[in-house]
């Protein structure tokens, strides 16, 4: 039995969650998917309702649940409140609140929505890989940092820092993440002129000795850069540092080329883990029907293979959303000519429907 907190946010968030809410119904009543959910506000929807965009309510939830299930947060008519209060503080506070270190971002082409992707659709069709980012430290929180005045001008700098305990937890994240899937990790630095990296590749090398069945490589960061748009298939699990892994998961949800496709995570050292599609929560077609569900119900498959050790159930989702991309149906996002158009509640619906096949 599982615990889900389900946080629906704003804007396309309450649309999508409620279509994925139907699939977790479904398997429930008819597969004892055994999952139990409680029901929390995160966002601007939160501040409306109690003064803060991560209300104290939720926080609690969070600590009793098994792992989150996120729409999306934000929305114009939030955005002249002050920082600490805006819809997007809420989903970094929670971050940190339950400390996710571990930023996963898959990017996953099926092949039914190449033609979707900027790229020819052979170099990217059938695409699967996954990035493994370090979420809390490295560069954007190392100290010093600042801007100052040195010799009579202004001075601006950073540090690019990882304690050996980090890098061994996003190591063991990524490798255990690999033995679900195939094996490999590849870990992306600059070894060759950052010292920080040359700690990283040793530690990465150490905690490589604790998983036989798993490939370590090593890869430098422009070469990455380059072979992500060259040779995207030749990755499996991609582990680096917060920077790194910043520019190159955009660079891969990129190749993709549909924003509402892609699930994404954010997990803990107990494999607690926050779920949630990569997108925001699309103001410019909120209420409408047109967004597309399927991020957030692949979110839902990630998290029952990566946090709840499900991953039949995940399988069973990912071969559903397969059987309906076959029979052509699309949301507006990712359509082209000859597809069958659908809004977000017919999209949920075909899913659960090919669920029962
Ligand atoms: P966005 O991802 O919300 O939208 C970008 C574009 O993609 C829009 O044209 C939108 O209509 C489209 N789109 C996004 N998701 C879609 C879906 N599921 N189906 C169909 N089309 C989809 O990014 P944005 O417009 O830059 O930001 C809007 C709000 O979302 C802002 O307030 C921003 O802060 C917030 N945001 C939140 C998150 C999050 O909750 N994790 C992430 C990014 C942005």
């Amino acid at each position: 039995m599982s615990k889900i907190l389900v946080l629906p946010g704003d804007g396309i968030g309450q649309e999508i969650i409620a279509q994925t809410l139907k699939v977790i119904d479904y398997l429930n009543a008819n597969h004892a998917l055994n999952m139990t959910l409680v029901h929390g506000l995160v966002g601007g929807t939160a501040y409306d309702k109690t003064g803060s965009p991560l209300p104290q309510s939720t926080i609690d939830a969070a600590h009793q649940c098994d792992s989150i299930l996120l729409g999306a947060v934000g929305g114009y008519q939030w955005e002249t409140l002050k920082r600490d209060l805006r819809p997007e503080r809420g989903l970094l506070s929670l971050r940190s609140e339950m400390d996710l270190f571990a930023n996963l971002r898959p990017a996953i082409l099926y092949p039914q929505l190449a033609k979707a992707s900027t790229l020819k659709a052979e170099i990217v069709s059938g695409l699967d890989l996954i990035i493994v980012r370090e979420l809390v430290s490295g560069i954007y929180f190392g100290q010093p940092r600042g801007i100052e005045m040195r010799n009579g001008q202004r001075y601006g700098f950073n540090s690019a820092t990882y304690f050996e305990s980090e890098i061994e937890r996003i190591g063991h994240s990524a490798f255990q993440i690999a033995q679900k899937r195939n094996k490999r990790v590849c870990s992306v630095d600059k070894a060759n002129v950052l010292e920080v990296c040359e700690l990283w590749r040793e530690v990465m090398v150490k905690i490589a000795k604790n998983y036989p069945d798993v490939e370590l490589t090593h890869m430098y960061v422009d070469n990455a850069a380059m072979q992500l748009v060259k040779a995207p298939k030749q990755f499996d699990v991609i582990v680096t540092s917060n920077l790194f892994g910043d520019v190159l998961s955009d660079c891969a949800a990129m190749l993709t080329g549909s924003i509402g496709m892609l699930p994404s995570a954010s997990v803990n050292q107990d494999g607690f883990g926050m779920y949630e599609p990569i997108h925001g929560s699309a103001p410019d077609i909120a209420g409408q029907n047109l967004a597309n569900p399927l991020a957030t119900i692949l979110s839902l498959a990630m998290m029952l293979k990566y946090s709840l050790n499900q991953a039949d159930f995940a399988e069973k989702i990912t071969v559903a959303i397969n059987d309906v991309l076959d029979q052509g149906y699309r949301t507006q996002d990712i359509a082209s000519d000859d597809n069958k158009i659908v809004g977000t509640k017919e999209m949920g619906d075909l899913v659960v429907e090919a669920l029962k096949n």
